[in-house]
């Protein structure tokens, strides 16, 4: 098996397989082609491919050669065109959403594997890609807050008098949230948290920040981790605590999220008219909606002199150390399919190799993908 790497379209600074990887790759027997420039938006020249044992060509050559493709982001129309039944795709194709592509990969006989569907094993842990790039989530979005916000961060007593600290409310306590937590302390901010999982509150004091507790949320163990639907009595509870809060914080760092669903809403636009002017909204539930009402994903927009930023993708902005977590990632969840014996072979039976996989033989085997297609 022949891995082909492909080089990520303009928008997109990241790179799927770091030169790291690929020698880890060669050293395991697997041959890695790479397509030319793969790696310049990430600071990696073709020079270092070719010494971490790997061989440059054209994106048709790759396309042509190569048994598995790997690539970050789905397969454009024209690399759709250049793929050939039976070849394997690796990368993240959003398939509890984008349902267009899982069909037309479907349709083309590729087998794909998306891993941003890997089950939330302590096993897949060192291949959860939404755990890595919601590590440079959070701590972007803790970083761009202090550059945005008119004031410090930390407290300072000087010869000009004392500069309070920047109060920050993060809301969702997941990866990006805890991220965003402990980068928000490292800068000398005082950080308050609000999760509807009560399992994440020892995280969150074991961080410095103050856990608001809100009563009666639903907090489901068979969602495997994730949090669920909130009721509508809960709901109302909660934006009454959010907004209390929200309107004393000079920062606020949107993180909530329920996969698949669109993200809840939990600034109300009464909120951020009430918030004190100069005060920054980082969301990154942006592409999912956003917590916040006003926000625009992709956008910055400032309402009532709130500056309210929507990105959910921080990490194209470190590319390289986003590459690096990303290839590592990438390389553990091939590792269950490398043997010294028989070389690449599909696992099956391996659970993780299985709940990743979303099409394979011209069907969507997906379970978790199929039911929300079907319906
Ligand atoms: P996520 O991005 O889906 O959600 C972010 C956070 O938003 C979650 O903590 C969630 O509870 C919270 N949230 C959702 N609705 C909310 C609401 N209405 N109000 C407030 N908060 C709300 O989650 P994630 O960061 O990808 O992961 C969540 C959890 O999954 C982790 O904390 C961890 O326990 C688990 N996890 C397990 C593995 C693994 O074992 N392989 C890997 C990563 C995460």
């Amino acid at each position: 098996m022949i891995i082909g790497l492909i080089k990520e379209s303009e928008k997109e600074r990241r790179v799927a397989l770091l030169p790291e990887v690929v020698a880890a790759l060669v050293k395991l027997k697997i041959p890695v082609i790479v397509e030319k420039d793969a790696g310049k938006r990430s600071y990696v020249s073709d020079d270092e491919y070719i010494a971490s044992g790997a061989t440059i060509h054209t994106k048709k050559e790759v396309f042509g050669e190569a048994g598995m493709i790997v690539k970050i982001n789905p397969p454009t129309s024209e690399e759709l065109g250049l793929m050939k039944a039976d070849q394997i795709f690796l990368g993240v194709l959003n398939p509890l959403v984008d349902h267009e592509i899982v069909k037309k990969l479907a349709a083309a006989g590729i087998t794909t594997f998306s891993l941003d569907i890997i089950p939330r094993t302590s096993r897949a842990q060192a291949m959860d890609i939404l755990s890595s790039m919601s590590t440079v989530n959070g701590y972007k979005a803790a970083l761009t807050a202090a550059n945005t916000l008119p004031k410090f961060f930390p407290m300072f007593m000087t010869a000009a008098g004392t500069i309070t600290p920047a109060k920050v409310l993060i809301l969702g306590a997941g990866v990006a949230g805890l991220q965003a937590l402990a980068t928000s302390r490292k800068l000398g901010g005082v950080v308050e948290v609000f999760d509807v999982r009560a399992a994440v509150k020892e995280e969150v004091t074991g961080l410095g920040g103050k856990f608001i507790d809100v009563e009666g949320a639903r907090d489901e163990k068979s969602a495997g981790g994730y949090a669920v639907e909130q009721t509508e009595e809960f709901k109302n509870r909660q934006a009454q605590a959010i907004h209390e809060h929200a309107i004393r914080s000079d920062v606020i760092i949107c993180t909530a999220q329920i996969p698949g669903k669109k993200a809840p809403v939990l600034i109300k636009k009464e909120t951020v008219e009430a918030m004190k002017p100069g005060s920054v909204i980082i969301d990154i539930a942006s592409s999912s909606g956003g917590n916040c009402e006003l926000t625009k994903d992709k956008e910055t927009v400032v309402t009532n002199e709130v500056t309210i930023i929507g990105n959910s993708f921080f990490a194209i902005d470190m590319p390289y150390d986003a590459s690096k977590m990303f290839g590592k990632n990438v390389l553990n969840f091939l590792k269950l399919m490398i043997s010294p014996s028989e070389g690449f072979k599909i696992n099956w039976e391996d659970d993780i190799v299985k709940g990743t996989c979303v099409t394979h033989n011209k069907e969507i085997i997906n379970e978790r993908v199929k039911a929300l297609i079907q319906n």
